[in-house]
């Protein structure tokens, strides 16, 4: 019930001028830029959080939606629902799973 509440706040408050949140676009989005900063400043040195592996072993880090954009858009400016992923552990999670590794 709260989860539907927090759907209608979020797209009566969410701005006209940007993409849908599952889109590629959005990605390129200034807020999803700031979000995505506040995200690494929080794990600031901290690797992949799936498998551990870090720069060091010559992997990308990313930052992950937990809950996908796909199916949880009122999340995707949410700092909470974020974390740390290598390419590889980031690429098989894919958007069906929603498995917290913080
Ligand atoms: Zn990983």
């Amino acid at each position: 019930m709260f989860d539907l509440i927090r759907r209608i706040v979020f797209w009566w408050s969410y701005p006209r001028h940007l993409p849908h949140p599952a889109s590629r676009e959005f990605l390129d989005t200034y807020e999803w830029a700031q979000v995505r900063y506040q995200v690494l400043l929080k794990y600031r040195d901290k690797p992949c959080m799936a498998c551990g592996c870090g720069p060091k072993q010559g992997v990308w880090l990313n930052v992950d939606h937990i809950k996908p954009r796909k199916t949880h858009p009122h999340l995707a400016l949410s700092v909470d629902n974020c974390q740390i992923l290598c390419n590889l552990c980031n690429k098989g999670k894919g958007n069906w799973d929603s498995t917290d590794w913080r």
